[in-house]
């Protein structure tokens, strides 16, 4: 694998486009890419402000930067990864357009769209700071690099939460993991827990199902997926329910070796011998970035009014990271088109003003 010295992308260098100078082979993601190249190395004046920064590359953000690049703003997408959630759901069953696709193909489709049908600059990276500028703002990256833009769209999505429980840290990999695994291989043969209820815990039985022995399903209340995957689920013979259950313990001296459960009406201590425990107890916004810039409500999601704007003019937000209804795939790609046209009509009312001044 080589990075694209552009976005800093990771691409396979059999598939990738290259460009040779003075003896150095660069590959890039796209022909996108491989012409900011040649244009930057040619112009190496004074960095420009961009129109929009998206901050977060899951569907909303992938959405927003689709729409930027329709309605011709110059637009800079900055994410850690292409996809984000969605690329770990292994059955989307109700994205508009596919009766069926898995996660993985469907991201494909977006970062398609992205880099070829409509490139806009992009770099894979995390955001550090925000910060408000002359009328517009400026973003830090880990690295060091910073991006200045007129307008923001915050589309960082959610984060995984842990159970907080002894073990769960220092099994980290070597047997715990969250969400599902795109490597089965270490728990094949094996009896395993899923803890959650939700219809992502519910996902990771479906993958499971045929590679391990016995599953225990353990949530701390009742299933609450949608019934169709319940149904499935519950006609698996090699799954064992423990409802209203809560996790003590994850045991194990190099690798998970077990975990301690008890009923949560105060029932005995339960040890189940298992070699994997994969946790999906939901998830939390990913805000904490943006704490002091604009206005979040009591589960930390950014507050936001019907067209995306939030509490501070020219910063817009867009997904799971936001109070909007509904945490799903098509509800963030949605609210991630709404926020660029939102952004749009912000940035063509600035220029109006300037103009009548
Ligand atoms: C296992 C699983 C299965 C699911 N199945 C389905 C399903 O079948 N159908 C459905 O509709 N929905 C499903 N969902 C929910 C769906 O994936 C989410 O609702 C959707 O992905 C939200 O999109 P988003 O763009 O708002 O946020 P996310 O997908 O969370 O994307 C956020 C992006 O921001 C980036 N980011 C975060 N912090 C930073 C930072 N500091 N700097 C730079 N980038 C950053 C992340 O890397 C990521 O790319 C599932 C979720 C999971 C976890």
């Amino acid at each position: 694998m080589a990075r694209d010295p552009v976005c800093n992308m990771e691409v396979r260098e059999e598939s990738a486009l290259s460009l040779e100078r003075e003896g150095t082979v660069y590959f890039f993601c796209s022909e996108g890419c491989r012409e900011k190249f040649l244009r930057e190395s040619k112009d190496s004046g004074g960095r420009k402000i961009y129109d929009l920064l998206i901050l977060g590359g899951g569907p909303a953000g992938l959405t927003a930067a689709v729409y930027a690049a329709t309605l011709r703003m110059e637009a800079f997408l900055i994410t850690k990864d292409l996809g984000g959630q969605a690329i770990d759901s292994t059955q989307i069953e109700n994205y508009m357009g596919f009766d069926f696709i898995a996660g993985t193909d469907l991201v494909k489709k977006f970062e398609d769209q992205l880099l070829r049908s409509h490139y806009i600059d992009h770099r894979i990276g995390e955001v550090r700071e925000v910060v408000p500028e002359g009328g517009g703002f400026r973003v830090t990256l880990n690295e060091g690099e910073t991006l200045r833009g007129r307008a923001l769209i915050l589309a960082t999505g959610m984060l995984r939460r842990k159970l907080n429980v002894p073990g769960e840290e220092a099994l980290q990999r070597q047997g715990v993991f969250y969400g599902n695994i795109q490597d089965v291989s270490f728990v094949e043969g094996a009896d395993v827990a899923i803890v959650g209820g939700g219809n992502s815990a519910l996902q990771i039985v479906e993958t499971l199902n045929s590679v391990v022995g016995t599953i225990h399903l353990i949530c701390n209340s009742t299933l609450r997926a949608d019934p169709i995957v319940i149904e499935r689920v519950e006609a698996f013979p090699n799954l064992r329910k423990h409802e209203g259950y809560e996790v003590l313990e994850i045991v194990g001296d190099k690798k998970v070796e077990g975990i301690s459960i008890r009923s949560r009406d105060g029932g005995e201590v339960e040890y189940l011998a298992v070699g994997g425990v994969f946790i999906s107890i939901g998830l939390q916004p990913n805000s904490a970035l943006f704490e002091g810039l604009v206005d979040r409500n009591d589960r930390g999601e950014i507050r936001i009014a019907p067209d995306c704007s939030t509490s501070r003019p020219g910063i817009f937000a867009a997904g799971d990271l936001t109070d909007a209804y509904g945490k799903r795939i098509v509800i963030a790609s949605g609210e991630g088109a709404k926020a660029a046209l939102a952004a749009r009509e912000y940035l063509l009312k600035q220029t109006a003003g300037k103009a009548a001044l």
